[in-house]
């Protein structure tokens, strides 16, 4: 898979399991947007350490790399969304969230072989 198609599908899962949040939160939001003034803020921030993740090429979701790159309060904020979020792409987006699972199971296994080698 090349690099910046998997780029933007980060990018459209982070977006969904946003909103799943937002939506299920009944967050208030102005009529026509999909998301509430704060959960939008912190999707454009997504979209943006998206943009500039230097891993995308090994292919890890940003909820399994080891770097980390968000800033404390949004990487408190993301990890709440996604916990909540997680479970529930299951029942709206099942391809998407099967696809994500994989990736990060076959990360994690790749991680666990690579540290079994030091
Ligand atoms: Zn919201």
């Amino acid at each position: 898979m090349d690099v910046e198609r998997k780029r933007q599908e980060e990018r459209e899962t982070v977006r969904e399991i946003v909103k799943l949040y937002c939506h299920g939160h009944k967050h208030p939001r102005e009529q026509g947007k999909e998301l509430c003034p704060s959960c939008q803020e912190l999707a454009a921030y997504a979209d943006v350490r998206i943009g500039k993740c230097p891993r995308m090429e090994v292919k890890t979701f940003c909820s399994v790399c080891p770097i980390h790159c968000y800033a404390q309060p949004e990487q408190e904020r993301i990890q709440e969304i996604m916990r909540y979020g997680g479970p529930r792409m299951l029942l709206h987006h099942p391809i998407m969230a099967l696809r994500h699972m994989f990736i990060q199971w076959r990360t994690r296994h790749g991680l666990r072989k690579q540290e079994a080698i030091h």
